[in-house]
């Protein structure tokens, strides 16, 4: 369990003590339209979660009431997500469809008690009758009918006597209720499609609000949890339960934040585009946040199930860093998975003085890793190394093999570089070398010989050729709106890496540490003998700061130990110090306390940053972001901008002056120039705009260019509000306030 209590245990064991239930009862309730993504690993895990905690059980529920878009291939993705993640629903697998006799008796019911209607405006009058915020709706004059007139006609939608449309059923509550959602919600529509369990016996299929809380009060679900975006939908659920006097005891409603996470777009909707437009592979393409793609690229439901954990349970709805993420599969992997050499862009290199071949041992892990285990690596006169780990001229700072500057091959010897073979435009297209015998790793090294790093190599008579599968990020926007916003370079194929025999299995399902690389996994799909598919899981390091093609420079002169690049290595006391005090104190979460607390210059101008201004995380954001950037060229000293700088940026986002994009901007312009942050603000007018005079006509420009969106919306597709907010944020260059711009396009819309 969790070590500090949600908000939904805490109810949950307020509702045990006092008696109101027995046994807690959650259930998992996916609509089966499309493969489920880690928003639903999230759900899964609350709901099943709790039920495990508190000795209860999970009904996993199919809630299949939309027949045009639902099919069993879903249904099997969804079963597979749940056991993948280690849950199990035991027997209690239930579809909405085996209720669909029940609640239609639960219609006939509140048809007599003259609660419900059949009502035959068209839907744009249903949509105008129903008023705005500011201003009641009108009931249909259909609400007359009589009892008998609405039993006949809906026994007649139910025939299929009716084209789509034509009538539906309704809830008789208010019209001119404060909550939108209880102006007579619809409770039933006809669709006269073939469902694919319940085959061609209905016409009429019920509404998700009269539906969902009678099929939870049908299981005896305890505690129904959903997301934020059915808050108003708890009224119409309390109204049908108690209108129909069932007997207790009754489900209860709560609701929890939807996990969004920043760079992945999280709707089946979007993805099921993604799919069918062949943007990617298929539903379990690793780049996608489906539980078949994590599954596919080589996560672990460990590393998922922790995320989960670490993101906890809210009550208000945020954006969480994809760093988060790769930070929990890396954590997972570190300790776990055997460590060993792949080269993805080989160099041969002739080791002129080695004749032979030998085996050498070379431990799966390092030594702060309490696993063991180790493999025979052949080396040979002939090698690949890295492309880049030989560089003829050298920056200052790189630590790898050049002319001049020897380098030791992991976990085995010492070379010096003899001569650069080149071809006739001038591309390196071999190395010449000498190795150092007194060197060889494991035993005393007596060569007297010093190096500043080790690289990977394989030995090239011995290597295998196979294929490795690089991604990055799905798309370039962290918000990203659809496919225009997708990176086309997500996905890089290497077709010609090598790696040592040990990775070579025979059947795939195994994850590696490629030193200096990363993690990757045998690609489950694709993988044979004849061609060898690794797919890379996640990059040893947090990796998207690359873009700026900086060259990582070398570990600072005081290290002593020869460092492998990207190996996780132990924090020292005084980083650990750090650490604490920036996750526990400062609430910083892991991954961004780990880099501060690691990096002696970051974590310095941090603390030079909150001592002028007292705001952790958000300081710890930019910290870790913008000024990691640039701390990475250059030395404190060299920086253009000051702490207080910093502080002031900083403020500024805090009190809204300026939004976070824009102070991505200020910061760029900050580090080139020195100015003062407030300066740069003033003269390229980027003040963030709250004003509504402002904002409003912008917003009616997007409704007016976008009447489909607009009628979709009102239709009940209430998520559209993220596209038309993203549009009037995208008109005003990031400028206007997005807190701002949400509140008055909610009520424009309304
Ligand atoms: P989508 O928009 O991706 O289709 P949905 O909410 O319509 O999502 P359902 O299949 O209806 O998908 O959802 C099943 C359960 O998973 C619901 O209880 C829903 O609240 C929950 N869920 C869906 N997306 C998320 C998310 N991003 N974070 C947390 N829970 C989610
Ligand atoms: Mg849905």
């Amino acid at each position: 369990m969790s070590k500090k209590k949600d908000f939904l245990r805490t109810i949950v064991e307020n509702d045990l003590k006092s008696g109101k239930y027995k046994e807690i009862i959650t259930r998992f309730p996916p609509e089966p339209n499309g493969f489920p993504h880690i928003g639903h690993a999230k759900s899964i895990s609350i709901n099943f979660g709790i039920a495990r905690d508190y000795n209860g059980h999970c009904n996993l529920r199919m809630d299949d009431t939309n027949p045009s878009k639902e099919d069993t291939k879903y249904v099997q993705a969804l079963e597979d997500a749940v056991k993948w993640l280690g849950f199990d629903w035991n027997d209690n697998l239930y579809f909405t469809s085996d209720y669909f006799s029940l609640i239609h008796d639960y219609a006939i019911k509140l048809i007599k008690m003259g609660k419900a209607y059949v009502d035959s405006l068209t839907e744009e009058e249903i949509r105008e009758y129903r008023g705005t915020v500011t201003q009641a709706g009108k009931r249909s004059k259909y609400a007359k009918r009589s009892i008998e007139e609405n039993l006949d006609l809906f026994q007649r939608m139910k025939n299929g006597e009716f084209k789509d449309g034509e009538h539906v059923l309704r809830a008789k509550i208010d019209m001119s209720a404060a909550n939108m959602k209880m102006r007579d919600p619809l409770l039933y529509r006809i669709r006269n499609v073939h469902h694919f369990r319940a085959g061609n016996a209905w016409s009429v299929y019920p509404m998700y609000d009269f539906a969902h809380c009678l099929s939870d009060y049908t299981e005896g679900v305890t505690h129904s949890l959903c997301t934020l975006e059915f808050e108003n939908n708890r009224e119409i659920y309390d109204w049908v339960l108690d209108t129909l006097e069932l007997k207790p005891p009754r489900p209860y409603q709560y609701e929890f934040a939807r996990l969004n996470i920043n760079y992945t777009v999280m709707s089946k909707r979007k993805l099921l585009e993604l799919v069918e437009g062949n943007y990617v592979s298929g539903w379990d393409d690793p780049r996608l946040p489906t539980i078949a793609g994590y599954r596919r690229r080589g996560y672990t439901p460990e590393s998922i199930l922790n995320f989960c954990d670490q993101i906890g349970i809210a009550k208000a709805n945020s954006m969480v860093d994809v760093a988060q993420l790769e930070f929990c599969i890396r954590d997972d992997l570190n300790k776990k998975v055997p460590r060993v050499m792949c080269v993805l862009n080989p160099l041969k290199v002739t080791i002129e003085n080695y004749e032979g071949a030998e085996e050498l041992d070379a431990p799966y892990y390092p030594d702060d890793v309490p696993k063991e285990g180790s493999r025979k690596l052949p080396f040979s006169k002939e090698i690949f190394i890295e492309r880049e780990d030989f560089e003829e001229n050298p920056p200052k700072g790189y630590f790898r093999l050049t002319p001049e500057q020897p380098v030791r091959l992991r976990h085995g010897y010492i070379i010096t570089c003899k001569e650069v073979v080149k071809d006739d435009n001038g591309n390196i297209t071999e190395i010449k070398a000498q190795y150092h015998a007194a060197s060889k790793s494991g035993s005393q090294d007596t060569s007297g010989i010093k190096v500043k790093s080790a690289i990977q190599w394989v030995s090239a008579t011995h290597a295998k050729k196979v294929e490795i599968r690089l991604y990055d990020r799905l798309f370039k926007n962290e918000i990203p709106e659809g496919i225009e916003d997708l990176n086309p370079d997500s996905l890089k194929i290497i077709k010609n890496a090598f790696v040592e025999p040990a990775v070579i299995i025979e059947k795939p399902d195994e994850r590696f540490q490629f030193e200096r690389v990363g993690y990757f996994y045998t690609d489950p799909v694709d993988y044979s003998d004849e061609k060898p598919v690794f797919n890379q899981i996640v990059g040893l390091k947090d990796s998207w700061g690359k873009k700026t093609k900086v060259k990582k420079t070398a570990p600072k002169p005081q290290t002593k130990k020869v460092q492998i690049d990207g190996e996780v290595i132990p924090m020292s006391n005084e980083q650990k110090i750090l650490f604490e005090k920036y996750t526990n104190d400062f609430k910083l979460n892991k991954e961004i306390a780990n880099t501060l607390a690691r990096d002696e210059k970051l974590s310095k101008f941090y603390e030079d940053v909150l001592r002028k201004y007292n705001s952790p995380v958000s300081i710890a954001n930019i910290i870790t972001n913008e000024v990691a950037r640039e701390l990475k060229q250059k030395e404190l000293t060299e920086l253009k901008f000051r702490p207080e700088q910093i502080a002031e940026l900083v403020k500024m986002i805090d009190d809204a002056t300026i939004s976070t994009k824009i102070a991505k901007d200020i910061f760029e312009a900050m580090s080139k120039s020195g100015e003062e942050p407030k300066q740069i603000v003033e003269s390229k007018g980027l003040v963030q705009i709250s004003d509504s005079a402002i904002i409003l006509p912008i917003i009616e420009e997007v409704i007016a260019k976008n009447p489909d969106n607009v009628e979709k919306f009102k239709a009940g597709n209430t998520k559209l509000l993220g596209f038309f907010v993203g549009q009037v944020l995208k008109a005003t260059g990031g400028k206007a306030n997005p807190k701002v711009v949400n509140k008055l396009v909610s009520e424009k819309l309304k």
